[in-house]
């Protein structure tokens, strides 16, 4: 069984927003936390859209992350954070995603905060 294939595209942007922004969501040009929904992308309808009130600049669940100029579908990679999250420290997770503004807080996922239940519908 596949279990990549599992994950359903909703899933992976709440695991996403939560990995990205634990605390809420926060503008990812000039950090404010004031910020509005715009709507979803065409292609992706769970991917949330925002515009910034302080800058105005609009952003949405994959700007600035690693996952924003990938080919690869976006529950691939929550597949594997998931996976490794189980296996690995959250230093060999920040590692893993890269250098970019997407930076991965304490509450990697683990088997607590992302039980297989809730992950995979
Ligand atoms: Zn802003």
């Amino acid at each position: 069984m596949n279990l990549i294939r599992l994950l359903n595209d909703e899933k992976c942007f709440s695991v996403i927003r939560e990995l990205r922004w634990p605390d809420g969501i926060q503008c990812p040009h000039c950090a404010n936390p004031y910020v509005t929904k715009q709507g979803r992308d065409e292609t992706q309808p769970f991917r949330q859209r925002y515009r910034c009130l302080n800058c105005q600049r609009k952003f949405d669940d994959l700007t600035g992350t690693v996952f924003a100029g990938h080919h690869q579908p976006l529950r691939q990679w929550v597949g594997c954070l998931y996976l490794m999250g189980l296996n690995l420290s959250n230093r060999q997770i920040a590692q893993w995603a890269g250098p970019k503004s997407w930076t991965v807080s304490s509450r990697v996922p683990n088997s607590g905060d992302l039980n297989p239940e809730n992950l995979f519908t």
